[in-house]
């Protein structure tokens, strides 16, 4: 035994290993512990955290409370009160069963947890450090528990190196907290930082006000009510309809048997049902399943925010199928919501995006039952195409977009060589700073030719050849160094003041970074004040942004640097860049002869003019030589 290099890990490495397992970061701290709250019964929940988390979380509610038996007991590794047989693995009735959150958070923090059941004469308090009693007390806290952590990862120091800024573990904690929240409209769920209220959950609320409260008004009132049972299993929620989304990020919230979890399946599926009717911006759904314990598998991973479904197939098509039918729905269906204010043409007249109505001459989303509805068939597979009632629009543009048109003749005799289906790129070669030049005419004296194809390219002659020039990509090239400039040199980009200021409501989550962010967007163009709770005036935005997207391009800006590595301190490039990406002339936009040339001339004054800022070709070019050769001369 002496020479035995295998031995038994001591108690409390086991435990730090454990406890590495549930608590990753301080919102996994968060979530363990309102979980617990919401098992005890709480009608309120209380977060409070500073620093991110890292220095303290406070979380207290008003549940059953322990006795002083259990307050000792609770911090044990694998003690709960939640389970007693191993069948009891395999339901959900309470957030908790593992018996491992309260050790493992103690394990790795110095934490008091005060409690007091209903009809007890007192409230009893024990202090831990590193998972070990060290203080009890008495004190005379009303009925329900609190848990104090201080100090998280004092004694882990590596796993304090993974924990991001304190705006990003504090969003990451928002994030946790509006996730439970809406599973529990009836729960009162205060969230503050450093002091500041950043959500608020006022009790009995209804789903969608608690939306409202979670993710903003505005996206409460359009969304569509979800309700629909197929395979055993029911689906009901919320989505927003497919022309109202108006943010590239899609917000998926979903939940089984009310316990929030991530699930690619279910993500696709959604997807899946928004993608006939065009949009080009991300869905938005907030969606329960319930369906038999044995059918799904929560203990996949021991924080349980994965599971995994004995039917995987049925779960596509239950939602799938689930979030068509709210598209579909008559309008007596929802009575709370406006048939015009769903229908209503997205404000964005002078850029129509391939869904807007001048490509469609049908409305693209109607809620009106069809008059003669096929009866869905269920396709057997995932893959098969889903039975679609009312018209949906072909992403026409998209493909217009994706691939430059085609020259094709109406004689198939008579073939007009098509440039575009050459082999091998056509020769069409991505241009490289040596060996671009100017378009010839490219002077004062005669006005340089460019025609616009498809809305989208610009297309010139230079001394090689033929240029194409992809108007997005090289505005946004020329925008980003401008940012960057700016930037850089603390000096404010031009800005319009608006005649009416515009109120634009962001997320609980979104809100939560802005006021940090106030002066660079000031730099950027875009003047932003405070307006109320999760709510800001735009007072001016980019001289040169048309008015009509302003706001779109405030919002992607916005959520832009939410989704970045630091959303409280975005680094000048992801600044840059999504200034750069929420302000560019878009495929689509009708341009005239003025606004082709001088955005080619401001590419040409570009450091890099040949890639735009997310390593799109700005450029290229058919040479002279190629077009000789395929008209075999
Ligand atoms: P689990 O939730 O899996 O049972 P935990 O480690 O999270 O395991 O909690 C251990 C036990 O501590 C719970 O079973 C419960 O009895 C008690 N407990 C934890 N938090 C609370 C709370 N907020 N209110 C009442 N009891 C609690
Ligand atoms: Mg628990």
């Amino acid at each position: 035994m002496e020479n035995s290099r295998i031995h038994a890990l001591p108690e409390d490495v086991i435990n730090q290993i454990a406890a590495g397992e549930v608590v990753e970061r301080p919102a996994s701290v968060v979530k363990e512990l309102m979980e617990n709250a919401l098992d005890a019964g709480a009608s309120r929940i209380e977060v409070q955290i500073s620093d991110g988390g890292k220095s303290s979380i406070l979380i207290r509610d008003n549940g059953c409370g322990m006795s002083e038996a259990d307050l000792d007991m609770c911090y044990l590794p694998h003690t709960t009160s939640k389970l007693k047989t191993a069948e009891d693995l395999f339901h959900l009735a309470t957030n908790g069963f593992r018996g491992e959150a309260v050790a493992s958070i103690a394990a790795v923090s110095k934490l008091t947890i005060t409690s007091r059941e209903e009809d007890a004469a007192e409230a009893h308090q024990v202090h831990l450090t590193g998972g070990t009693p060290d203080c009890k007390a008495t004190d005379a806290s009303p009925r329900g528990t609190s848990f104090l952590i201080e100090d998280l990862f004092f004694n882990a120091p590596v796993r304090k190196t993974f924990l991001g800024s304190d705006t990003l573990e504090a969003s990451r904690i928002l994030d946790t907290v509006t996730r439970l929240a809406m599973a529990n409209p009836n729960v009162r769920i205060d969230y503050k930082v450093n002091g500041r209220d950043v959500f608020t959950g006022v009790e009995g609320n209804d789903l969608r006000s608690r939306i409202a409260e979670a993710l903003g008004a505005g996206i409460a009132r359009t969304m569509l009510p979800v309700d629909y049972e197929e395979a055993g299993i029911r689906v009901s929620g919320f989505a927003v309809p497919p022309d109202a989304l108006k943010n590239k990020r899609s917000k998926l919230y979903f939940y089984v048997q009310k316990r929030p979890i991530w699930n690619p399946v279910m993500t696709k599926a959604v997807t899946r049902a928004y993608e006939p009717y065009g949009s080009t911006n991300a869905p938005i759904a907030v969606l329960f399943l319930e369906m038999e314990d044995v059918a799904v598998d929560v203990n996949v991973h021991p924080n349980k925010r994965e599971v995994r479904f004995a039917n995987e197939n049925d779960v596509f098509l239950a939602v799938h199928h689930a979030i068509r039918d709210a598209f579909q729905k008559p309008e007596e269906d929802h009575p709370t919501i406006s048939l015009e204010e769903i229908t209503a043409p997205s404000p964005m007249p002078s850029a129509p995006a391939p869904s807007m109505p001048t490509l469609h001459p049908e409305p693209l989303f109607t809620r009106k039952a069809p008059a003669a509805e096929p009866a869905p068939s269920l396709p057997e597979k995932e893959s098969a195409p889903m039975p679609m009632p009312f018209p949906c629009p072909k992403p026409a543009e998209k493909t217009v977009r994706e691939k430059p048109s085609k020259y094709r003749s109406d004689d198939p005799d008579d073939i007009i060589q098509d440039l575009f289906s050459l082999p091998e790129n056509g020769n069409i070669i991505p241009l490289t700073p040596q060996n671009l030049r100017p378009p010839t005419r490219m002077d004062k004296s005669t006005p340089p030719q460019f025609f616009q194809l498809a809305n989208t390219y610009l297309v010139c002659e230079d001394s090689e050849g033929l240029l194409l020039i992809d108007q997005n990509a090289a505005h946004q090239r020329i925008l980003y160094e401008q940012a960057l400039n700016s930037l850089g040199a603390q000096a404010a980009l031009e800005s319009q003041e608006l005649l009416f200021p515009e109120i634009v409501e962001f997320s609980a989550a979104e809100a939560s970074v802005i006021p940090s962010l106030l002066e660079t967007f000031d730099q950027l163009g875009f003047h932003l004040e405070l307006f109320g709770k999760n709510t800001y005036q735009l007072r001016g935005t980019p001289r040169d942004l048309p008015f009509s997207r302003s706001v779109e391009s405030l919002r992607e800006l916005v959520s832009a640097v939410f989704e970045g590595d630091d959303p409280g301190n975005p680094s000048q490039e992801t600044l840059a860049k999504a200034w750069a990406k929420s302000n560019a002339i878009q495929a689509g936009d009708k341009l005239s002869t003025e606004e082709m040339t001088q955005l080619m001339a401001s590419l040409l004054t570009t450091q890099d003019p040949m890639s735009s800022p997310s390593g799109r070709p700005t450029l290229m070019r058919l040479p002279l030589s190629e077009i000789h050769k395929r008209f075999k001369r």
